[in-house]
């Protein structure tokens, strides 16, 4: 209230109490004139707050009714309130109209779930790829509606940095990627797109690596068998044309490591986990891992030691742990000068399980570690072709591990040796009893 119709007030309250002191003078009754005199002016008031009462409950989208006085003015600044209310809801019902049009244009699902997971909100795109349906699904939980077991457990993990790649739950020839954003107090935006194509395309890639891989197998086995044979005559074979054939047995023996390598990588690329989950008894996969490298390293003289707990299990294929962990103990042996020494060492805590391979040997520039396990992806190719490498050895390592739920670690310096470290979590392990 301002000072003028503070003022307006006492005088009129003023007004009221000196007419009626006049009228008491007259009349000599100053008591009765003075509280008839104010009662009258309390009802004006409560007279004035029911117009304003009715006015706010049953037409508040009218104009005020006329007021007089002070009462006039808040009939009136409440209007306008209400006015300047009305307009800024109308902008903010047109921004929630635009991002509603916009997002409902496209292609990709937009859904936004709460703390728990629940369905709040979704574009029109989501009813299409996941088949949810408006307003029936509303506060369901999302793991409900895409049902995959491997969505949930993506869910619940809480880490989003990767997308997540499923068949779609209404079409199940299409293939949708999932993109989780955390935000606010702990909501969840995901984004769902159809990579239908982009998948198809990779799936041909892998179909072809494969197909020509198997195919060439067939002629390169045939070459090889014959010059087997050459060799194994010797004497018949024309003095001039035993280095031509010792060398194209050497590459040939190369060629057929490298479509076994790409067969292999193409079977673990084939499906996401393993056929089989038995525990599987690393402490001895590892002794006889240790038995070939041993023999590998032949007269090189490494010195290969190997610590591991036979109590525990990891759950997984055998043939698969096998070849990871042979790639890495055999590269050891290739890639570490004679006389060196390999140490292979098997344990848990409470991260998990792990398997470490160490070596004293070349060692590998920080630059390159990023990139080992890039197929073909060789630190000095010259030193590679030297070793019989293919190249794929570690892409076959982190293919494995992917499938078995664990990860590769690499730590190397330069001249002085490189540690390989296996990581799987506590879900994978299996200890036995001591
Ligand atoms: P390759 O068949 O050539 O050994 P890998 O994928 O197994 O292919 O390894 C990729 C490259 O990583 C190798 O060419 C080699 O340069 C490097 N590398 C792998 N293991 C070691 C190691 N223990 N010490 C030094 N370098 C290594």
């Amino acid at each position: 209230m301002n000072n003028n119709w503070r003022g307006a007030l006492v005088r009129r309250l003023l007004l009221l109490v000196g007419g009626c002191l006049l009228l008491g003078l007259l009349t000599g009754a100053y008591a009765w004139i003075l509280a008839i005199g104010l009662a009258t002016y309390l009802c004006w008031h409560l007279g004035q707050l029911l117009r304003l009462h009715r006015w706010l409950k049953e037409q508040p989208d009218e104009p005020p009714p006329d007021g007089y006085g002070l009462w006039g003015e808040v009939f009136d600044s409440i209007y306008h309130l209400q006015r300047r209310n009305e307009k800024a809801r109308g902008r903010l019902q047109a921004v929630i109209d635009r991002v509603q049009e916009s997002t409902a244009a496209l292609k990709d699902a937009v859904i936004m779930l709460d703390s728990q997971g629940n369905l709040e909100w979704w574009n029109r795109a989501a009813e299409t790829l996941l088949g949810l349906k408006t307003p029936q699904d509303s506060g369901q939980s999302i793991s409900n509606l895409v049902r995959d077991p491997r969505f949930k457990e993506y869910f619940d993990k809480g880490s989003y940095q990767e997308p997540l790649d499923l068949p779609s739950p209404v079409n199940g020839n299409r293939r949708l990627q999932f993109h989780i954003t955390q935000y606010g107090n702990r909501e969840h935006l995901m984004l769902v797109r159809d990579v239908t194509r982009i998948h198809q395309l990779e799936q041909m890639r892998k179909d072809f690596v494969a197909n020509v891989s198997h195919e060439l197998r067939t002629p390169l086995t045939v070459i090889s068998g014959y010059l087997e044979t050459l060799l194994d005559n010797v004497e018949a074979v024309n003095p001039r044309w035993l280095r031509p054939l010792q060398q194209m047995q050497q590459q040939g023996g190369r060629m057929q490591n490298l479509l076994n390598d790409l067969l292999l990588l193409a079977k673990l690329e084939a499906t996401d986990y393993p056929s089989d989950n038995h525990p599987v008894a690393i402490d001895l996969l590892l002794l006889s891992i240790k038995n070939d490298a041993q023999a590998l390293s032949g007269d090189r003289g490494h010195r290969i030691s190997l610590e591991a707990d036979a109590h525990l299990k990891l759950k997984g294929s055998e043939a698969e742990l096998r070849s990871a962990f042979s790639n890495l103990v055999f590269n050891a042996v290739k890639y570490t000068p004679d006389e060196g020494q390999i140490h292979i060492r098997w344990w848990a805590d409470e991260q998990g399980a792990h398997l470490a391979v160490q070596d004293s040997g070349l060692g590998i520039e920080a630059k390159h570690l990023p990139r080992l396990t890039e197929r073909f992806y060789r630190v000095d190719s010259s030193r590679a072709s030297n070793t019989g490498g293919t190249g794929l050895g570690l892409a076959i390592v982190k293919h494995v591990l992917l499938r078995h739920r664990g990860r590769l670690e690499i730590s190397s310096r330069l001249g002085k040796g490189s540690t390989f470290t296996c990581h799987f979590p506590g879900s994978q392990m299996v200890r036995r009893p001591q």
